[in-house]
């Protein structure tokens, strides 16, 4: 179904933005509200210490106008989202940022002086006041980070390097965005084609080889002549690193990436042990790859190509919506009722429209109001698991939101795409069992493999090298465009094995990836996956009491750290079995791929 115009699509397949703010005016009332609200916080400061009572006060007021401040928000940016050629829309989500940032700076003073406190107070007032006792994992996870929050005038000195650190990846992604040349190439019909990020992708996918290969030689050129800018970039950004982790009195910067949430560090060290000791499968799907494909040798570039590409089929919204009805069955009565809900209190946004956001995702928790679903429809496979995806997230926000209190009501990264890579994998369950065609088992197969290369093993790798890179520059050494893209080359040819083609383009990767400076962020993609392996298999076992303790993980929150929460949902990240999971579930696909073969 395509539609020209807003208008034109059905309501029930539009967003209800009406139930957070009925219009426009009542959100600018609420928005003038919380502005003069922020002055409060001035004199909450200067009392904020003195008692159980005064500190309980200022975490109330703070709660109160941030759940404010969470649906304006929300509602600035949906609608925006829905035409981003709206100047009223963009104005709205303009002035959103500044009163966002107005309001951090105001309560930036919490944290600290509740350190300040110190946990025998803290301890004290809990006693003492019965509200406050619901924030003592709050406050623990403060006082945690003690040994790494320093005095006020070395933290506002540090704060002040913030932007000079930052240099690195803005010139990294200005470099990218705007002033690197990739130069021309034909494309699959003949024609002159400039060659952008986007075509790069999208050429990956094209089943015309040549055309593959000479977009993907011609994308590396720029990364490649310019290795030695980039890679002082990099290093630029391994310093910035380690400089953080050291000032503020971490072991490492791995540590100092992984602590905030808690994370052991054995869950990264353990994440690369074992994907290393599962390595064959992947050397095992490159050589499958070539067979089925019927090549003498593979390139990296034939990595993305899908296999059965005649297996493509047609789905409506309506038929997406009584799969993913269907699948999800398994979770329980709450579960689906909650899923109702969304679809027919319109918290999908359904239909490709002029100007509206491209891709999906959901909006997170916002207390007080349902989460969102941003769609763009076109009726393929990819839509269905996209559509289930987002839902994970939703109902992960939706169950949070019901039952967390406000300091309890998010979610950390390591968690988000627990629920909906799960809500994926039965998915994939459900369509395999139900399928009577052999075309289309073998490219669902296909789909899940592709899923477990790029999101387990591919991340694994980045951050294989992401380690050793800040192990090597936390030694005091220097790296160099050679020593990267050597690094780079042996971990590269270590996951993908001796079928792979020697590419030097490939070796340059480094170069090229934003998230070697998100600073250890790629695992989590991995871990994720894990987990949900895990968890989505105990569903399809055990049934309804492993769907209840999925229940509980959703609705658990920021309420404990999250590698306890992923324990009650009934997976161990310090265990080596969790991803192991993968790699027998990847044996498991390629044995059922080639027995239909
Ligand atoms: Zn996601």
């Amino acid at each position: 179904m395509r539609y020209k115009t807003r208008e034109e699509i059905p309501l029930e397949y539009k967003w209800d933005l009406e139930a957070i703010f009925e219009n426009i005016e009542k959100w600018e009332y609420d928005f003038k509200f919380v502005d003069d609200s922020i002055p409060k916080f001035a004199d909450y400061k200067l009392t904020f210490k003195n008692s159980g009572e005064d500190l309980h006060k200022t975490l109330k007021l703070d709660e109160y106008l941030s759940n404010k401040l969470g649906k304006l928000y929300l509602y600035a940016f949906l609608s925006k989202d829905l035409d981003l050629n709206n100047s009223t829309f963009q104005n709205l989500e303009g002035r959103m940022k500044l009163l966002v940032s107005k309001y951090q700076n105001a309560t930036a003073f919490i944290t600290p002086n509740i350190l300040e406190i110190g946990e025998k107070t803290l301890y004290k007032y809990m006693a003492d006041i019965e509200e406050l006792r619901i924030y003592k994992h709050f406050f623990e996870n403060i006082l945690r980070m003690k040994e790494h929050t320093l005095s006020a005038d070395k933290e506002e000195l540090l704060a002040l390097s913030g932007p000079a650190l930052q240099t690195s990846y803005n010139t990294f992604s200005l470099l990218k965005a705007t002033e690197i040349d990739y130069g021309k190439t034909t494309n699959e019909k003949g024609e002159d084609e400039e060659i952008s990020e986007a075509i790069f992708y999208g050429a990956m996918y094209s089943n015309d080889r040549d055309y593959r290969e000479r977009v993907y030689r011609q994308f590396y050129k720029p990364y490649m002549n310019l290795k030695n800018t980039f890679a002082s970039l990099f290093t630029g950004k391994m310093n910035a690193d380690v400089f953080n982790a050291k000032a503020k009195n971490y072991s490492s910067s791995l540590e100092a990436a992984l602590k905030p949430n808690n994370i052991p560090l054995e869950v990264y060290h353990n994440l690369v042990d074992s994907a290393n000791a599962g390595l064959s499968s992947m050397h095992r799907w490159v050589a499958l790859k070539k067979k089925i494909l019927k090549y003498d040798d593979i390139h990296p570039y034939d990595m993305y190509v899908s296999l059965f590409p005649d297996s493509k089929k047609d789905y409506s919204f309506e038929d997406a919506r009584a799969i993913v009805t269907n699948t999800l069955t398994l979770m329980g009565s709450h579960y689906i009722e909650a899923i109702k809900e969304c679809f027919d209190n319109r918290r999908i946004d359904v239909y490709e429209t002029k100007g509206k956001r491209s891709g999906a995702y959901s909006s997170g928790v916002t207390v007080g109001v349902d989460p969102y679903v941003l769609m763009n429809w076109n009726g393929t496979l990819n839509d269905v698991s996209t559509l289930i995806h987002e839902l994970g997230h939703n109902m992960h926000s939706y169950f949070t939101g019901q039952v967390q209190p406000t300091v309890y009501a998010s979610y950390p990264i390591f968690t988000a795409e627990v629920a909906s890579i799960t809500n994926e994998n039965l998915l994939h369950e459900y369509l395999y069992y139900n399928s009577t065609s052999k075309l289309e088992k073998m490219n669902l197969i296909e789909t899940y493999i592709n899923k477990i290369v790029s999101t387990f093993f591919r991340q694994t790798q980045f951050a294989e090298f992401e380690l050793l890179t800040h192990e090597i520059t936390e030694k005091g050494n220097a790296l160099n465009a050679e020593m990267l893209t050597n690094h780079y080359t042996d971990i590269f040819k270590k996951y993908y094995g001796p079928e792979m083609t020697d590419d030097k383009e490939e070796f340059h990767t480094w170069a090229r990836v934003p998230h070697f400076y998100y600073n250890f962020y790629v695992y989590q993609y991995a871990t994720g996956l894990a987990a949900s392996e895990v968890l989505s298999k105990n569903i399809m076992e055990k049934g309804l009491p492993a769907a209840g303790k999925m229940m509980s993980f959703l609705s658990s929150g920021n309420s404990k750290y999250p590698i306890d929460t992923l324990k009650d949902a009934g997976v161990d990240m310090t265990s080596k079995a969790t991803i192991d999971a993968v790699i027998t579930k990847m044996n498991t696909l390629m044995d059922e791929l080639e027995n239909l073969i």
